[in-house]
């Protein structure tokens, strides 16, 4: 078995909402955006061991090597994430190196209840290398080799990493935060070309599960805008399968611009414009 590490920032051993069926959820640290209304926000960069957040830990869980790099006990932590909440990176003290060996282990109890694993983040794609081996290994295990390897993704990923990934990949459900290049970038400081081109290599490698969409009123949610979406993806696929998100504060850092929650009505008047430039599957949430 591959002795690759990857950079983690925690699992989750059932989830019903990262992709189809109960699912454990390996959480990748280190992302490729930086968007405004991320909910993981602790999971964007890798810890720089500035020492900041180890005098907010209540608990005493934080401290120091020798060298200077700031350690977590998982064993005194009370998860109360004021670590998170002190930290001007973005990151989290928190991340471990993890061998695959070490997350098959997290995986194996859980394996009878389980339909598949998914990889989110941060950016699952970040670590090509660690994810391909991660899903190697759980197609050669006799014990694990029903259960189907997703990614939870934001698309902005090369050519070379989807083809690496195919062999071993299920599905992917991938983030559209927006279709227009220019607002693409005021909310998550990135060009799409390359999310945009991920959704549709992996529609025709029949790989792309779902497409989902974060609707940010005032910011995303133009008719214009989500008519020519629409248009879009049912070029790509019309009977895709779509989420539509109404974006929610809890989790969020401060932004420089407003964001605000929308309405239920405001959110299925949203989906609809969408739904109806193809025949989509759409689910509101
Ligand atoms: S792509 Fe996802 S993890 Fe990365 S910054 Fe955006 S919302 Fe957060
Ligand atoms: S988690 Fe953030 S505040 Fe804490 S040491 Fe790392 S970079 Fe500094």
């Amino acid at each position: 078995m591959s002795s690759l590490r990857g950079l983690v920032a925690d699992t989750l051993e059932f989830s019903s909402v990262d992709g189809p069926g109960n699912r454990f959820v390996v959480f990748l640290q280190g992302c490729t955006f930086d968007c405004l209304a991320c909910h993981n926000p602790y999971t964007i960069n890798p810890c720089v061991d500035c020492g900041e957040c180890v005098d907010q830990c209540p608990s005493g869980a934080l401290g120091f090597t020798t060298t200077g790099a700031v350690t977590w006990n998982p064993d005194v932590c009370l998860q109360e994430d004021h670590c998170h909440a002190v930290c001007r990176y973005a990151s989290s003290p928190k991340a471990r190196h993890l061998e695959v060996a070490d997350l098959l282990a997290r995986i194996r109890p859980a394996a009878p209840f389980l339909s598949g694993v998914t990889v989110s983040g941060g950016e699952a794609t970040m670590q090509p290398h660690f994810l391909r081996a991660l899903f190697d290994a759980i197609k050669a295990d006799a014990a694990l080799s029903r259960l189907t390897c997703f990614v939870d993704t934001n698309g902005d990923a090369p050519a070379s990493t989807w083809k690496l990934l195919d062999p071993v990949l299920d599905g992917a459900m991938v983030d559209l935060k927006c279709l227009d290049p220019a607002i693409h970038v005021a909310l998550t400081g990135s060009d799409n070309a390359r999310t945009r081109d991920s959704i549709t290599r992996l529609a025709g490698r029949g790989k792309l599960h779902e497409v989902r969409l974060l609707i940010l009123p005032g910011r995303n949610d133009d008719v214009q805008l989500l008519e020519a979406t629409g248009d879009w993806l049912a070029d790509i696929d019309p009977r895709m399968r779509l989420k539509v998100i109404g974006f929610r504060r809890h989790g969020t850092r401060p932004t420089p611009i407003p964001l605000v929650e929308p309405s239920r009505e405001h959110l299925e008047r949203c989906a609809g414009i969408v739904a109806a430039r193809g025949d989509f599957s759409v689910t509101v949430v």
